[in-house]
């Protein structure tokens, strides 16, 4: 990326020292989590002879019975494809698969399904924003706001953008609890704000920002303003015409559905305007050698043949959270993060990343006795899937002068005593380990410098 097209926003840099001081925890609320977990044929089967143990939720949570089934009766009875052939089967799949738009407009509480356009996922959403609202919206000088909380697909897509048209990319530093500083964020917000681009949870700090006072920060400035959705559908209650979000961007697989499948809500007025970003079958009205004009949005947006099984899979997903309830899994969710929170903390030498109040389960952490890796090795072998890395959020880490962390994350079916046997798993192991300068959390000024000066210079 040329320095020309890029900014130098102050970004603070928090030493690895933060004050965990977990909530006392609440009484564990009223929930059906044994019956759910009945529902999730894979929770039953072994890892390694061990029962598994799936804290993997944040990369990608597992599927109920009510979904596999919707997908297999579709290609068991029902597959075609959809929008073309005037026979009686396209009919039904069309069908399904317009009725799985609405479902996706009702879930977000969108103002219809003409402003749910179906994508691969949270990535794909947003680089259809980027390369077709970005592309006809960002001039030379403009300017889009990031948050350092943002995972790389909310980043990229931008940074390509701010390189092709020479806009800049300002980003808003965290607090020590990994909060988004608003203050410095409604500071860098001005007349040059053409799009500001949040996450509405972190997947590494599991931080919940106020998106919908943000939302309105940037609108005094006419800014544009995209959601990603991707760690918040399935754990707490959405609505996009509340939160006056311009565009809003989720990935089935993280709500119970397959992968492949996602949704892009973007308001009528913004979609219409808007030129396809990928030309094909599907997306037109009329084609001539000298000339195409182009289907009304969403359709316009969707070239090529979708992820039909998936679109009727993942409306399905929406039907059981909604089953379920989502207050109640927000509620469950958050005693189990609470829970965890203060189980995590009972071990040695162990640092939480991300302690803000209202945070999704995520508990990301370093020890100073084990690198992420081997903490995810270990767990792995008594059946506990943790991820450990860069969480496909670098700058995020750089925050708290971390390159990689072990995470485990927490979705409606997990319970208590799944994160007691990560927590006696994890003490075991680390009371045979000293502590270690290698793994130390980032303590000094010389690994602060340093994890500064290797920041994608935008964010220097
Ligand atoms: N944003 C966030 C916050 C995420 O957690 C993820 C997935 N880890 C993505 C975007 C990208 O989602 P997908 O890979 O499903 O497109």
């Amino acid at each position: 990326m040329s320095p020309s097209t890029t900014t130098m926003t102050e970004t603070r840099y928090w030493l690895v020292d933060p004050p965990v001081e977990p909530e006392q925890p609440r009484e564990q609320p009223a929930f059906p989590v044994e019956a759910i977990r009945r529902d999730f044929p894979i929770l039953h089967r072994e890892i390694n002879g061990r029962p598994l143990i799936w804290l993997d939720n944040a990369a990608t949570t597992q599927k109920p019975e009510q979904v596999i089934e919707t997908v297999s009766e579709f290609y068991a009875a029902h597959n075609s494809n959809v929008h073309r052939g005037a026979h009686s089967m396209a009919r039904r799949a069309t069908e399904q698969y317009e009725e799985a738009r609405a479902a996706v407009a009702g879930f977000l509480g969108a103002g219809g399904p003409e402003e749910i356009v179906f994508v691969r996922g949270t990535t794909e959403a947003i680089n259809l924003v980027a390369q077709s609202w970005g592309r006809s919206n960002i001039c030379t000088g403009d300017e889009i706001v990031l948050t350092t909380l943002e995972h790389h697909a909310n980043i990229v897509p931008w940074q390509m953008l701010a390189d092709e048209k020479r806009a800049r990319l300002m980003v808003v530093p965290l607090d020590q609890r990994g909060g988004v500083d608003i203050a410095a964020y409604e500071d860098l917000l001005s007349s040059r704000t053409k799009l500001v681009a949040l996450s509405h949870a972190s997947n590494v700090l599991g931080t919940v920002p106020p998106v919908k006072e943000m939302i309105a920060l940037a609108h005094r400035y006419d800014a544009r303003v995209l959601i990603d959705g991707a760690q918040a559908v399935g754990h707490f209650p959405v609505d996009v015409s509340d939160l006056d979000a311009d565009f809003y961007a989720f990935s089935g697989h993280k709500l119970f559905a397959p992968t492949g499948i996602g949704a892009l809500y973007g308001k009528a007025e913004l979609l219409q305007q808007m030129a396809p970003w990928q030309g094909g079958g599907n997306m037109i009205d009329r084609v001539d050698f000298d000339h195409t004009t182009y289907a009304p949005a969403p359709h316009r947006f969707e070239a090529g043949t979708g992820h039909i099984a998936g679109a009727i899979g993942l409306r399905a997903a929406l039907d059981y959270v909604t089953n379920v309830g989502r207050d109640a899994i927000a509620d469950y969710e958050d005693w189990l993060t609470g829970y965890a929170t203060a189980a995590l903390a009972t071990i040695p030498g162990i640092t939480q990343l991300g302690t803000m109040p209202g945070k999704i389960g995520v508990l990301a952490f370093l020890s100073d006795r084990a690198s992420p890796e081997q903490i995810a090795s270990q767990l792995d072998a008594a059946g506990i899937q943790v991820r450990a890395g860069h969480h496909c959020a670098q700058p995020t880490l750089r925050h708290f002068g971390a390159q990689s962390a072990a995470r485990p994350s927490l979705s409606l079916y997990n319970t208590r005593e799944e994160v007691d046997a990560l927590v006696s798993t994890l003490s075991a192991y680390l009371q045979q380990s000293q502590p270690s300068v290698a793994n130390a959390a980032p303590r000094n000024t010389q690994q602060s410098a340093d994890s500064v000066a290797s920041l994608p210079r935008f964010a220097a």
